[in-house]
């Protein structure tokens, strides 16, 4: 063999080569700027920790029972956080509504550390600690469920669908994060250190205001639909922007929360609408299509009557009820409730008006149709589906006022309700010839005056002559 012609070809090879390692030279930084993107996904769950000076939660804004809680926990050796709500809400400067904690004791040994707790769930096994009117909730750690292969079927389960069923499985931390839904709902406060731990980047997305599910949004909601629910109101209560890929497929699959069952849905309604900030709730919810499956006769009688009285009843309802919350006055589910169905229940008794049925009987059997058919989707127990029959019906009685009537009307226990009612039914459009101020007239003014206003009103005009209508017995 010629080495010479060899070396020859070589040397003239040379510049090519040059060329080859000055091009993957230049491709060098993408290969290893692929690479640092590859931890930083696999890395954003590594926790990145807040120490106790550089974040603002103090142990003085935290709730005594759940500091109890947590050094019970912390004493028995099992690793515990404050997680959820409270932690974000703190950060941004906000109340908490509660408190939650997640330990890595299973719920059995965490039942067994307190005389005040309670076991609870099936679906989601939690412990309940109760301190006089305070629950802390407590959650040990949880894990994907196909991330354990010895774990058997009661302990996790999935429809078809994706749904879970039953999500027992428990975990360390990191896999509890990536259990939660929104990357601001997975920070985590310790009392060993006082510091944060964030296992999703949630500190960065709270700044920026932004929410944003972990992991695939769609997976996440098909697993839970009322995750849907959820970001609506976490949007509006913390007035944050849903991040894109969290938002897109919310309105592709509300449908999945015809599947939830409606004693839930009626859980959700209660922290929907009766957190402080309904009208901005209502309004997204029926953005993204989701309020059909929570007031289905509402919604579809919003659709096919163009006339706006209903959703100013609707929207002076939740006003209402907003401003109530802000002013601490009590608040109840029956009079939210009574105004979404108002008017689907308006309608169907007019219909059996129409039948030809007496208007007491009428409105009995459309109330008692609407509650059976709104129960289909959101439960309403009878406590509150008593009280708001009693509201419905008290705007059957509130236009007569002859005799003695008023006086008898003002002891009714629901009156106040009752004249309230009446007075959005008024403000949101409906012509009642100036009966609310009437009655407000009427709750101010004396024993006279009172006599003389139901005076004024005449005759009752319903009421034929007694001699007229007397019967007459057969001997
Ligand atoms: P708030 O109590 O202010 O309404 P929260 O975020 O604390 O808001 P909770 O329902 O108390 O909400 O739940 C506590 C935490 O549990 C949440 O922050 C979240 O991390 C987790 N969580 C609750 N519900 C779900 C769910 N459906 N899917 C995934 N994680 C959830
Ligand atoms: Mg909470």
């Amino acid at each position: 063999m010629d080495f010479g012609s060899l070396n020859g070809v070589a040397i003239a090879a040379l510049p090519f080569i040059l060329i080859l390692i000055v091009h993957m030279w230049h491709r060098r930084p993408t290969f290893a700027r692929v690479a640092a993107a590859s931890t930083a996904t696999r890395d954003s769950m590594t926790p990145t920790i807040i120490p106790r000076d550089k974040h603002p939660i103090s142990r003085k804004d935290l709730s005594d029972s759940a500091l109890k809680v947590l050094y019970r926990l912390k004493d028995a050796g099992y690793e515990s956080y404050l997680v959820g709500g409270c932690v974000r809400d703190l950060l941004l400067g906000k109340h908490p509504k509660d408190f939650d904690v997640a330990t890595a004791g299973h719920p059995d040994e965490v039942n067994d550390l307190f005389r005040n707790a309670r076991l609870i769930g099936r679906r989601f096994r939690l412990v309940h600690v109760r301190f006089g009117r305070e629950m802390i909730e407590v959650a040990t750690f949880r894990a994907d469920h196909d991330s354990q292969s010895d774990v058997t079927d009661s302990h996790s389960r999935q429809s078809e669908g994706g749904m879970l069923l039953r999500d027992n499985v428990y975990g360390t931390i990191d896999e509890d994060a990536r259990r939660r839904d929104f990357t601001i709902n997975a920070l985590y406060y310790s009392v060993e250190d006082f510091a944060i731990h964030d296992h999703a980047n949630g500190l960065a997305d709270l700044n920026n205001r932004v929410l944003r599910m972990i992991g695939d949004p769609e997976s996440r909601y098909r697993e839970d639909p009322v995750r849907m629910l959820r970001a609506v109101r976490f949007a509006a209560k913390l007035e944050f922007t849903i991040e894109p890929a969290t938002e897109e497929p919310i309105r592709r699959l509300s449908g999945l929360l015809a599947d939830i069952p409606a004693a839930r849905l009626f859980e959700e309604v209660l922290k929907l609408f009766l957190s402080g900030d309904a009208v901005i709730t209502y309004q997204l919810l029926r953005e993204f299509d989701l309020f059909r499956y929570l007031f289905p006769l509402t919604d579809k009688y919003l659709r096919e009557n163009t006339d706006s009285t209903a959703e100013r009843l609707i929207l002076e309802a939740l006003r209402s009820t907003d401003n109530r919350i802000r002013r601490g006055k009590s608040i109840t589910p029956a009079f939210l409730y009574a105004a979404m169905l108002w008017h689907p229940m308006q309608q169907r008794l007019q219909q059996l008006r129409r039948e030809g049925i007496p208007p007491i009987p009428a409105l009995h059997q459309a109330s008692q149709e609407v509650t059976q058919q709104q129960g289909r989707a959101t439960s309403l127990p009878k406590r509150f589906s008593g009280p708001m029959r009693e509201i419905w019906e008290l705007q059957q009685r509130l236009p007569q006022r002859f005799g003695k009537r008023a006086e008898q009307l003002q002891q009714h226990p629901r009156f106040r309700a009752g004249y309230d009612f009446l007075l959005m039914r008024e403000a949101s459009g409906e012509t009642l010839d100036g009966l609310g101020e009437w009655w407000t007239e009427f709750q101010e003014a004396d024993e006279t005056q009172q006599a003389a206003m139901v005076q004024a009103l005449g005759r009752n005009p319903k009421r034929p002559r007694r001699r007229t209508t007397r019967k007459v017995h057969p001997e």
